[in-house]
């Protein structure tokens, strides 16, 4: 099987970022790919039902410039140069099937949380970015899986 060439990390930036990036990261050494990084930030009209009585631009703003400096950070960390690293808008599962296309990435990597009972029915961004994908899909298994 020929080494991967193109790899998309995906992180919600929380302190699981660090297990996932970290095998993205050793795995992009090993095949000697090119490693990009895609955060996705949710609307907060989509994430309250596009139903809120009041002006959220600024505080979209605010959190987009937010998100902005923390994957920046974070992918510095990581050693991903800026042009490598992907801001998008919209919903998590889509925005990264989206991304994976778009760089023509031969694996995406992302956090899978061990679930069960009402989680498990309501699936994980995990499960979603694998229905659908064109391309592989490695799924790091992170926090408690018990
Ligand atoms: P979840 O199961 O929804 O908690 O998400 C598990 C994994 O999906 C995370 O570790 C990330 O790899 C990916 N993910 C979730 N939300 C986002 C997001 N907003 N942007 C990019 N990746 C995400």
């Amino acid at each position: 099987m020929a080494d991967y060439s193109r790899i998309l990390l995906a992180v919600d930036l929380t302190e699981d970022s660090e297990p996932v990036s970290n095998r993205a990261a050793r795995l992009a050494t090993l095949s000697a790919a090119e490693l990009h990084i895609v955060h996705v930030i949710e609307p907060l009209s989509l994430a309250y039902g596009g139903d809120v009585p009041m002006d959220l631009s600024t505080v979209q703003d605010q959190i987009h410039e937010q998100a902005r400096s923390h994957l920046e950070e974070f992918a510095r960390g990581l050693g991903i140069p800026l042009e490598r690293q992907h801001l998008i808008f919209g919903r998590p599962e889509s925005e990264i099937q989206r991304t994976a296309e778009a760089i023509e990435a031969d694996v995406i990597v992302v956090g899978s949380h061990g679930r069960h009972g009402l989680a498990l029915l309501l699936g994980s961004t995990a499960n979603g970015v694998l229905h659908g994908a064109t391309c592989d899909v490695l799924a790091v298994r992170v926090g408690q899986s018990a």
